[in-house]
């Protein structure tokens, strides 16, 4: 069995904004949103129980995330004004989480720590599956700072599970981001510093290069990107979204993972949704052509993974055709091996390496 960990989902967003209920199946969300506009505005959902089952998919990677003001979309329904509001929602998200795994246990274990994560994959290695199916481990993951509000809450940010932060979505006040390019501020530096203190897993995905190869040089803590595709490959897009061949050396260097996304537009350039049904497909070779250069930058398939962010802000109509929702991710295992990649490579690709990274880098 392969199991999956998938860096990032923006499930508690999901949650919050579109009522998504995820122990639901994929077919039955489609079936209730068919006549809403939530397919025009977040495309028809990627995320459900059944099809995490199927995929096998027993770790994910849960955002904590709210758009800046400045960034919301007239439908948005979780943003920001200010440092508080970031705060208080993402807090919010915190609790949602914890509900969500004390309502359904069998199905949803948060994870902040090396034991809570081998109980998950235990449970899917070795156990037969219970009625529910097997657990699906979270593990949250801070997507743009603002909601720290100083350095000194990080102890309450550790304590209440958090592991995982990433300073940017947009530019945050802690750094340059996606659309907002710009190097670290002194008050990002100094969150760096605290955070390093703790061993806090600092993403990198959303990071303007400037800040990103300061963080690579600066940050003494563990770094990652948990869903990001090469610049290299997207020649000719005007987007800072993409990490350039220096950030993904940087973060080979120091032992980190790169998930990337099967989002077409960020595999093809210029690729835009059309109303209705897929069209300009994107076929997936594309996505393995993102591992690829991962690994060919590394030398090896220690490095590249997955992140998909499914139903972050797009659905089915934007993803390659040979996927049609969570459950179909296994799929790039065959197509790694088609590419010449060897099964265990192809086993860390789609879970391995964020295993090995987790256990490395969350306390016992
Ligand atoms: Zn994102």
């Amino acid at each position: 069995m392969t199991l999956i960990i998938d860096a990032h989902q923006d499930i508690a967003w999901n949650m919050l904004t579109y009522k998504r209920d995820y122990t639901r199946s994929v077919v039955e969300t489609r079936k209730l949103e068919a006549n809403t506009l939530i397919p025009e505005r977040n495309g028809d959902s990627l995320l459900g129980w059944d099809e995490y089952q199927r995929g096998e998919v027993a770790v994910v990677f849960s955002t904590l995330f709210a758009a800046p003001a400045r960034k919301k979309e007239l439908w948005d329904t979780i943003w920001y004004p200010d440092s508080d509001t970031a705060h208080r929602l993402y807090r919010d998200q915190i609790h949602l989480y914890r509900k969500l795994a004390d309502s359904h246990s069998d199905k949803f274990r948060l994870i902040s720590s090396v034991k809570e994560l081998d109980a998950v994959t235990e449970h899917w290695s070795t156990r037969a599956p219970n009625n529910e199916g097997h657990p699906i481990g979270l593990i949250y993951l801070m997507e743009g700072a603002d909601g720290i509000r100083s350095p000194h809450e990080l102890t309450e940010w550790w304590e209440w599970g958090l592991r995982m932060i990433g300073l940017a979505w947009a530019g945050t006040r802690y750094c340059g981001g996606t659309g907002d390019p710009g190097p670290l501020t002194d008050e990002g530096r100094k969150l760096l510093s605290a955070m390093a203190d703790y061993n806090f897993i600092l993403d990198l995905s959303h990071m303007d290069e400037a800040s990103a190869l300061e963080s690579l040089d600066r940050y003494e803590g563990p770094i990652m990107a948990t869903h990001a595709n090469c610049e290299a490959l997207m020649k000719g897009s005007d987007s800072n979204r993409h990490l350039p061949d220096r950030v993904i050396r940087g973060l080979i260097e120091r032992g980190g993972v790169n998930g990337v996304i099967p989002l077409n537009s960020f595999l093809k350039v210029g690729w835009k949704r059309q109303s209705g049904s897929r069209r300009e497909e994107v076929p997936l070779d594309v996505l393995i052509s993102h591992i690829d250069h991962i690994c060919q930058l590394a030398g090896n398939a220690n490095h590249a993974a997955i992140g998909s962010d499914f139903d972050g802000g797009f659905g089915q109509q934007s993803i390659p055709p040979e996927l049609d929702s969570i459950g179909d991710l296994q799929i790039i295992a065959a197509k790694l091996i088609e590419r010449g990649y060897s099964e265990s490579d192809a086993e860390k690709i789609l879970g391995g390496n964020w295993l090995r990274f987790l256990r490395e880098h969350l306390p016992a």
